[in-house]
């Protein structure tokens, strides 16, 4: 007997005797209880499968075929999530159409995953990009656009003076853009953007309701960052100016020492004339570099703080010391109102920074062992909470206390404000790319903007030989101009259509209800099928997807269960994750 182990011997004969005698389709309506188990669909990439997906759909499978065996009624869905930055780049690379290109991986990822034996439901296999699907990704767009969740705004996009094109987050390595190695620069840009933080507590708290991992439910409720900010008045010195500073630990206030601004700040530009003759140049030119950088190497804790000094001072409007003014780029004008008040003794970062700056250190928050020794290194700095000293009219009471008394103050003084802020930014919806759903909204000069009638639905991507990014920062799909021109479906008249494509998250916010009844012409799903199959009994994904893609779709989720078409408030009951698979030399392979 040959001991060597040959699979092509025998693989092919067991599978097909598989895929003949036994089904692996799910039963819309059957009598056994059900079971929907789900992983993250694939972005099928040229070089086809790659060793994380092989990983995720086996384990998986092996829960599916248990599941049937111990009677439920199973599926395990897989579909295909084909937009995206990807494809098209690689399109443009070779001169072909996206779509092609993107028809030839689907191919080869589904020949290696049937010949894994995976017992997937093919009749429920759905693609992003297949016009009967987006169809419904657009028709949910029109319902956010109707109930005032998505909107116009100016968003800086990263832009690269070379390729004179908008670059996505993706393509920026170093602050560099990826292709040509050019220093980007934020532009900012008309976009659409969708208001998920109109969601932000449900998101939070409706966490309880699930059975995710502990660690997700982590990283979500970090990521939404709800938080309760303390806004204080500080008036400039020698100025008829004030800046508004904020913090999250009011109960510092006495050992404060410095301020900072974040380099984009508004307070920053209504200060800039009073910025003494000897310090413009250098501030101008920190600010300059400053600004250029992403956001992940501005507020990255492994490198170095670095700032420049205004030579500018404000008053501490709670312990009335003079406090220097500085600009740093690890502040973001996105966090508190841009301007934060640098806590040496009780904040590491702000420690580094005082220690390269020669600024003071003042202890005012008495340590766990009742320590109130003098702060001289990081090791020794406290963020935790204690009994205040040092403090004024703060003295000998709680963190907790000072917070409420602060609050009090300063709304009773009228110089300041507690105000609740969320991490959680809207998301910006518009990419102005080819290769992706079309934003279905036209321009009428007359009307304003309209949405596209849900019986013109689908609005499709024009098959067209140029797709390159335009030069003006505008999608493509601008300089289509058969395709731009169009009629107001409200007044008849000529009218333009919006060229800006949807991120690549937009199809997969809510593909595991669409595999519930996959074919349905007339619905996004049917509500009887959703019922019976939803919610998702297991979804298991990877943690790079735990604060965008998992968070994009419940928020989809949440709206379609306000609008009452769907039964749940949470779409998946448990979710899992696994680890990232890296390729050779420890970098991340394709998605
Ligand atoms: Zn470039
Ligand atoms: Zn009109």
């Amino acid at each position: 007997m040959n001991r060597e182990y040959n699979p092509k011997e025998f693989e092919k004969k067991w599978q097909d005797k598989w895929f003949s005698d036994l089904s692996y389709e799910g039963k819309d309506y059957d009598s056994k209880p059900k079971y929907y188990l789900l992983v993250e669909f694939p972005y099928p990439s040229g070089p086809g499968m790659h060793i994380g997906h092989m990983r995720n759909y086996s384990m998986m499978d092996a829960v599916a075929r248990l599941r049937r065996m111990k009677g439920f009624n199973v599926i395990y869905p897989i579909g295909w999530d084909t937009f995206g930055l990807p494809t098209e780049n690689y399109a443009i690379k070779i001169k072909r159409p996206p779509q092609e290109v993107s028809a030839e991986n689907i191919a080869k990822f589904k020949k290696q995953i049937l010949r894994l034996g995976i017992s997937f439901d093919w009749s429920r296999e759905i693609n992003t990009s297949d016009p009967s699907y987006y169809k419904w990704t657009q028709w949910i767009f029109l319902k956010l656009f109707e109930k005032g969740l998505a909107y116009k705004a100016e968003m800086p996009i990263n832009w690269c003076p070379k390729c004179k094109t908008g670059c996505a987050n993706e393509e920026v390595i170093n602050s560099a853009h990826e292709r040509c190695g050019t220093l980007v620069e934020k532009r900012n840009l008309n976009q659409w953007v969708l208001k998920i933080t109109e969601y932000a507590d449900r998101l939070s708290d409706d966490l309880d309701l699930v059975e995710f991992e502990e660690s997700v439910k982590v990283l979500q409720r970090n990521w939404i960052g709800k938080k309760t900010w303390y806004d204080i008045k500080y008036d400039v010195k020698d100025t008829d100016e004030s800046i508004t500073v904020s913090t999250t630990r009011p109960d510092t206030q006495f050992g404060a020492t410095f301020v900072v601004l974040a380099p984009e700040s508004e307070a920053l530009q209504k200060l800039k004339k009073y910025i003494p003759r000897d310090r413009i140049e250098e501030v101008e030119e920190y600010v300059s570099k400053g600004v250029k950088k992403t956001e992940e190497e501005r507020v990255d804790a492994e490198s170095e703080k670095s700032g420049v000094f205004t030579g500018l001072y404000c008053k501490n409007s709670i312990s009335n010391s003079l406090l220097p003014i500085w600009i740093a780029d690890f502040v973001l004008t996105t966090v508190g109102t841009g301007s934060v008040v640098g806590v040496p003794a009780h904040d590491s970062r702000d420690f580094q920074f005082a220690n390269k700056y020669n600024l003071p250190v003042i202890r005012v928050i008495e340590g766990e062992d009742k320590s109130r020794a003098e702060v001289t290194s990081l090791e020794d700095v406290y963020e935790g909470e204690g009994v205040v000293f040092n403090s004024g009219f703060l003295e000998g009471i709680s963190s907790q206390e000072a917070r409420v008394k602060i609050g009090g103050y300063i709304e009773k003084e009228r110089i300041g404000s507690v105000v609740t802020r969320y991490h959680l930014h809207d998301w910006i919806f518009s990419r102005q790319r080819y290769w992706g759903e079309p934003i279905p909204i036209i321009y009428c000069d007359r009307c304003g903007t309209v949405p596209v009638p849900e019986k013109d639905l689908p609005v499709k991507l024009p098959v067209v030989q140029s797709y390159k990014p335009a030069d003006t920062g505008e999608s493509p799909l601008a300089n289509i101009t058969d395709w731009v021109n169009t009629k107001c479906p409200k007044c008849g008249g000529d009218a333009e259509r919006e060229t800006d494509t949807m991120p690549n998250w937009a199809g997969s916010s809510w593909y595991y209800l669409r595999y519930c009844d996959p074919n349905n012409n007339n619905e996004f799903v049917s509500r009887k099928l959703s019922d019976y199959w939803m919610p998702v009994d297991h979804y298991e994904g990877g943690q790079e997807h735990i604060t965008l893609h998992l968070l994009y779709s419940r928020f989809w989720h949440k709206f379609l269960y306000d609008l009452g078409l769907v039964r749940d408030s949470e779409p998946y009951r448990v979710r899992t994750i696994h680890g990232v698979v890296l390729g050779e030399g420890g970098v991340k392979m394709s998605k």
